[in-house]
C-alpha cells in the first residue's frame, strides 16, 4: 500500500484526544467514510511526496444522496460521463482510508484534510456549528450527550477553526472547479499530462 511506503514523508500519527476511545471500541469514521478533499488538502499531502494517485481517486456520488445538498456543496462535484465525481482520499485494499493507521490514527497529522479535522461538526446555513446530520449513530463524539462546545474540544478545534475550516472548504467547492476536473480526468485515465 502506498502509504506503507517507509520513503514517504509522515507526521506523527494524530487520533483526536475524544477519539482515542473509538480506535477500541468500533471502526472510526476513518476506516468508513468518502474523504473529500479540496486542493489545499491534496497539495498538502502531495507535498509529502505522495503521488496524485497514491493520495487521491476519484470518489462517485449518487444523486440521490444530493437532493437535500446545498448549492455550493454540488458545485464541488464534477460531472464526467454522466456521473458525478469529486477528489477523495485514497482507500486501500480493505476500503478503509490509506492514511489510517489502526490504533494509531491518521499519519498526515496536521496534514489531514480539513473535513477530517472538522468532523463530526458542520455549519448550517445560519452559520451555527452542529453535529452534521445524520451523524449520530456513526460517531461516538455526536452520539454523546456532550454540547457542541465540549465536542469541539475533544476532536481538538475551537469554535473559530471550525468555521475557518468549513469556509475553507466551502471556497474550493465554488473556485476550483477547472482544477478538479483535470485531476479527476486523469485519475479516471480518461487524460494524460496533466501535472498534479
Ligand atoms: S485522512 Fe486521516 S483523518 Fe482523514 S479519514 Fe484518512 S486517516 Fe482519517
Ligand atoms: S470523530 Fe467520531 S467516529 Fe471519528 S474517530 Fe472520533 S469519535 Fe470515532
Amino acid at each position: 500500500m502506498a502509504a506503507d511506503n517507509p520513503c514517504l514523508k509522515e507526521h506523527g500519527p494524530f487520533i483526536a484526544s475524544g477519539c482515542l476511545q473509538c480506535a477500541g471500541i468500533r471502526e472510526s469514521c476513518c476506516a468508513e467514510s468518502y474523504v473529500p478533499l479540496t486542493m489545499a488538502d491534496l497539495n498538502a499531502i502531495l507535498d509529502l511526496g505522495y503521488t496524485l494517485e497514491e493520495a487521491a481517486e476519484a470518489g462517485e456520488y449518487y444523486e440521490e444522496y444530493l437532493e437535500d445538498a446545498e448549492p455550493w456543496w454540488r458545485a464541488g462535484m464534477t460531472e464526467i460521463d454522466g456521473r458525478l465525481f469529486r477528489l477523495t482520499t485514497r482507500k486501500n485494499e480493505r476500503s478503509q482510508c490509506a492514511f489510517l493507521r489502526e490504533g494509531r490514527g491518521c499519519v498526515l497529522g496536521e496534514r489531514r484534510p480539513r473535513v477530517c479535522k472538522i468532523y463530526p461538526f458542520w455549519v448550517d446555513g445560519q452559520g451555527e456549528i452542529v453535529v452534521e446530520p445524520g451523524e449520530e449513530e456513526c460517531c461516538l463524539i455526536a452520539g454523546s450527550a456532550a454540547s457542541v462546545e465540549r465536542g469541539i474540544r475533544m476532536i481538538d478545534e475551537s469554535p473559530a477553526s471550525i468555521v475557518e475550516h468549513f469556509m475553507a472548504i466551502k471556497r474550493d467547492c465554488e473556485e476550483n472547479g477547472e482544477r478538479r476536473r483535470e485531476l479527476l480526468l486523469r485519475l479516471l485515465g480518461k487524460k494524460e499530462a496533466i501535472t498534479a
